[in-house]
């Protein structure tokens, strides 16, 4: 076959296999990542048999194209590689009465409501963080799923955070803006304490509240949420929060309100990357969806009638994004004279809500 037929055809076989994929994805809601985790397991558990037939049949050729780049059938031909591997695994168990019915081989696995998540050692960095003990917990919507998680990170709460260390980017690099860790640092508090409100109540207390109102309001909406921390504490540092959002959460939605001794509210704002680290990776892969998620979120707060501190970003070399590969952002809703009353938590929701729907497309 001359290059140029086999061009033409891998074209024709590709928009067939979009076709497919459409049809075959109807029901279910696009958005701007694509496919995500949640999605990609729901779906496969939804198939029929015959749409596995026809789609491997039109699949079995094109899998030997590397050369096509287009994100949305990429991430098919993953979906349907796993249907393969899913396939060959039902064969093997057949009809045996003794060998219960498992769950099929999807790479992405099929969580549970109210499931521990704890770190997989396999996990990339996962070797970087120092307390990894804790778990994360999956809280699952009852209706109107929308096969997105969402993971919220409630914060500080880790006992003993303070008093050890991780490295502030993947590759061991400074950092690159000060913070609550000077720049030119290698390492960073694994999770600081956070600050006190001006009315004697902890950071971390706060953030945890704000989780949870947020998970109830996010689960009803039709999320899922991964709660990173569903405690007083979690044992589990901001590489190995990051880590664990990474590999579970279709996006990373961490909480906080700043230290910045200010003796007025000076309003929301969410951290974006500074330009100093969006060469390096993941920061270069993943900087521009972070910053959108931010503006997104912020732009709700705003719409609810949050303050909003100037442009609504503040650039910071956060541990947090320097390890995210999916949409992540640390969002600061306030600081140490802000009112934290539920009402204020409430309205706070509804804003991040606005700005989760518009980032999803909702
Ligand atoms: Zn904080």
């Amino acid at each position: 076959m001359s290059k140029v037929t086999r061009i033409i055809s891998v074209s024709m076989m590709l928009t067939v296999l979009s076709a497919i994929i459409l049809v075959g994805c109807g029901n279910r809601h696009s958005d701007k990542t694509g496919f995500n985790k949640s999605d990609i397991a729901e779906t496969i558990s939804q198939t029929s048999e015959s749409e596995k037939g026809s789609q491997m049949d039109s699949l079995s050729e094109d899998n030997t194209d590397t050369e096509t780049t287009d994100a949305e059938i990429t991430d098919t031909e993953a979906e349907d590689s796993g249907q393969t591997a899913s396939e060959e695994d039902s064969q093997e168990e057949t009809s045996n009465p003794y060998i219960a019915a498992r769950e099929p081989y999807t790479r992405v696995p099929v969580y549970e409501d109210m499931e521990h998540i704890y770190m997989n050692t396999t996990w990339e960095y996962a070797d970087h963080s120092a307390i990894s003990d804790g778990y994360a917990v999956l809280y699952k919507a009852a209706g109107e799923r929308k096969n997105i998680i969402v993971g919220v990170n409630a914060g500080h709460g880790t006992a003993g955070g303070s008093s050890v260390r991780t490295l502030c980017h993947p590759d061991g690099s400074p950092k690159s803006t000060g913070g609550s860790t000077a720049a030119g640092a290698t390492t960073a508090t694994a999770v600081s304490g956070g600050m006190t409100f001006y009315d004697g109540t902890s950071e971390s207390e706060v953030t945890f509240r704000m989780a949870q109102i947020l998970r109830d309001r996010l689960l009803s909406q039709g999320y899922d949420v991964l709660m990173v921390r569903d405690d007083a504490d979690v044992q589990l540092d901001n590489v190995a929060r990051t880590v664990i959002c990474n590999n579970v959460a279709d996006c990373h939605i961490s909480l906080h309100w700043d230290g910045d001794g200010l003796s007025y509210d000076k309003g929301c704002f969410y951290i974006a990357v500074p330009d100093a680290i969006k060469d390096m990776e993941p920061v270069a892969t993943h900087w521009q969806q972070h910053n959108v998620l931010g503006a997104s979120l912020v732009n709700g707060l705003g719409d609810v009638g949050m303050k909003i501190h100037g442009s609504g970003s503040m650039a910071i070399d956060l541990t947090q994004t320097s390890y995210s590969t999916i949409p992540s952002v640390d969002m600061e809703l306030g600081n140490a004279s802000s009112d934290h009353s539920d009402e204020t938590l409430e309205n706070i929701a509804d804003g991040l809500m606005a700005g989760i729907n518009a980032y999803y497309g909702y």
